[in-house]
């Protein structure tokens, strides 16, 4: 290793991240240095150059760090006391932080830890960098047959769209259906689990052709172009009486009021998306009869472990577009402007 690494970093509160150079991270005792494989970008990551002071410090944030959360890469060194890994194994990263033993922790409900609001890429070095520290072995997931250049996206946007389905299955009875809105990087993770995992008839509703091809292709049975007030009528029209499950990555109000009406009775739409919309309507009686409505942030340990012993099973494809470290910059523009076919991985290694 050398002295010396790139590393894409946040300098400052309100400020943009810049690529910089900086000291390759050595392990401590308990600690492992990744040498990084590929990093996926999050669209959460926009926000984080936008935070201030004030939020980033009451987050329990420390300034600089390196951003990226979705780390795939190979052990480069282990710090006294780690048993298990080695130089040279192939991992993914988990980087939530939890603390392991408060109610929700003990529960397997660990993406509710309030320890989560810290972790590695959100307030600690992440892994658009060379290398990366985990301060803790336990964060660290074997890889099997996955690529670690690919195995980052699933981490995050693999394991948060499994929590999603996860808690639609038991709805998912044959002949039913299941709606996913907003087909783009968790959406067509959510296509794949569905498929993989439910009898249900999937149906995918996003606005880029581009995402409904490769939904198409990752399992779709259908595929509706854009959400519009006729949307939910027509979602009715097509499952001959509703949709079981809707999850709505997307949370702009057309698509939550789409997804709402597109519910049978009984049927359960989850919020995944982080759209910021509204549904202004009486909740008493404006609702689907005995529909479920849940949200949540994130995703458990448990999430990210089934999601990469999928992925070793050979039942899931992860499309990636790729940029080099040094364009990381081109890779955040692409991610803004969107059509893309996969999801952003920057890959560190010339
Ligand atoms: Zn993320
Ligand atoms: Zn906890």
């Amino acid at each position: 290793m050398s002295d010396t690494m790139r590393a894409y970093r946040l300098i400052a509160w309100g400020e943009p991240p810049r690529l910089v150079d900086m000291a390759v991270p050595r392990p401590g005792a308990g600690q492992v240095v990744v040498r990084v494989a590929g990093n996926g970008l999050c669209h959460s990551d926009f926000t984080m150059g936008e935070l201030t002071r004030e939020i980033g410090e009451a987050l329990g944030w420390s300034m600089p760090f390196t951003l990226g959360h979705e780390v795939g890469g190979w052990i480069a060194a282990v710090g006294s006391g780690v048993e298990g890994l080695a130089e040279g194994d192939a991992v993914a990263l988990r980087s939530p932080a939890s603390c392991g033993s408060c109610w929700y922790c003990t529960r397997g409900q660990d993406s509710a830890c309030s320890g989560g609001l810290v972790g590695r890429g959100y307030g600690r070095d992440g892994g658009l960098a060379e290398y990366v520290l985990v301060e803790s072995a336990g964060d660290v997931l074997p890889l099997r047959s996955v690529d670690p250049v690919l195995a980052g996206p699933l981490t995050d946007a693999g394991a948060t769209s499994y929590h999603a389905v996860r808690r639609v299955l038991a709805k998912l009875t044959p002949g039913s259906t299941a709606v996913v809105i907003g087909a783009g990087g968790l959406g067509a993770f959510a296509i794949q689990f569905l498929k993989a995992l439910s009898p249900a008839t999937v149906v995918a509703v996003d606005s880029d052709p581009a995402r409904l091809e490769v939904a198409a292709s990752r399992g779709a049975d259908e595929v509706v172009t854009g959400v519009d007030r006729d949307t939910a009528r027509r979602l009715q029209a097509m499952t001959g009486g509703g949709a079981a499950a809707v999850l709505d990555f997307v949370g702009i109000d057309h698509t939550i009021s789409a997804g709402l009406g597109s519910l049978r009775p009984a049927g359960t739409y989850g919020l995944v998306g982080a759209g910021m919309g509204t549904f202004r309507r009486p909740w008493y009686g404006g609702l689907p009869r005995d529909a479920e409505i849940f949200t949540f942030q994130g995703s458990s340990r448990s999430d990210v472990e089934d999601v990469l012993a999928l992925a070793d099973g050979g039942q899931l494809v992860i499309d990636t577009e790729q940029f080099a470290l040094s364009d990381v910059q081109d890779a955040y523009a692409a991610l803004h402007r969107g059509g893309l076919r996969g999801r952003v991985v920057v890959v560190p290694s010339d």
